[in-house]
């Protein structure tokens, strides 16, 4: 059933294209992000998968095509409020290294009134949920690993429980285990709080734990979009296959 457009699509891009010079970081691609379901963009490094998300949040802007957002052209005016409802983990974390890890977390809800108590109650219960301990909430991004940052990140996208995240690669400094565990308790938040996500990673595994939609881009363009069962039943093409086989699992042990 052909659904009318952006029914229930938080964001849309229609025939969008974004170069920078000569590379066409995102080249004539329309998507539609439904409501209340995750969605993994997937690609190699510069296939523009983190360029669709900045477009969707007005970071960047289209030199064709448009962005849309319940509906509606995106506008600079609307910038703003389309953001208030979006947490944003970008991809190398973007904290504010002259404020502690406390700091961070409170820079939005104390702009938006939150007192100190709120703030910290907030804070606790998502360093709970992220194996952060509460003893690095007064350290500095600096004073931290990295997988320690990228959780701070991702509980600063959580602070005020926006009905939509867009995730750049937010587990991809997380050693294994916790990359595990967080993965479990992301998707659960997903499905739960019944959350809009885009999330962009590299790991065709993790793409396939969190959604079954799966859009896989090479330069600029969307390659495929569909399950990991669609995928391997029906590649578009040679690349998808190649795709597939460099992420094969482990060798199996000898008998
Ligand atoms: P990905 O997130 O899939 O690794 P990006 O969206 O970051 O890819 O980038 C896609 C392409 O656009 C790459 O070739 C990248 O170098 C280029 N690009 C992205 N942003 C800029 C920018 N601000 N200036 C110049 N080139 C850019
Ligand atoms: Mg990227």
């Amino acid at each position: 059933m052909p659904a009318s457009p952006d029914s229930d699509s938080v964001f849309s891009l229609v025939g969008v294209t974004r170069s920078f010079g000569a590379v066409r970081a995102v080249d004539e691609v329309s998507l539609e992000f439904a409501r209340g379901r995750t969605t993994v963009l997937i690609g190699s490094s510069g296939s523009g998968k983190s360029t669709v998300l900045r477009l969707l949040l007005g970071l960047e802007w289209p030199d064709a095509g448009e962005v849309r957002c319940d509906g509606a052209p995106l506008q600079r005016t609307r910038v703003p409020s389309v953001r208030r409802s979006v947490g944003y983990v970008i991809q190398e974390g973007g904290l504010f290294p002259h404020l502690t890890v406390l700091g961070n977390l409170a820079l939005l809800p104390h702009h938006l009134g939150w007192n100190r108590a709120r703030i910290r109650a907030r804070a606790l219960e998502l360093a709970e949920l992220t194996h952060l301990r509460e003893t690095q909430f007064a350290r500095f991004p600096a004073e931290l690993s990295g997988g320690q940052r990228q959780r701070v990140a991702l509980i600063r996208a959580l602070m005020l429980d926006p009905p939509t995240l867009l995730l750049d690669e937010p587990l991809g400094a997380l050693d294994p285990l916790v990359r595990h565990g967080l993965q479990d308790e992301l998707r659960g938040i997903f499905g739960r709080l019944g959350k809009t996500v885009i999330m962009v990673t590299h790991d065709l595994a993790e793409a396939a734990f969190f959604s079954d939609r799966l859009v896989l881009m090479r330069r600029g363009r969307v390659v495929q979009d569909g399950s990991i069962e669609d995928f391997r039943r029906a590649p578009a093409g040679d690349f998808v296959r190649e795709f597939l086989a460099a992420h094969r699992g482990l060798p199996e042990a000898p008998a």
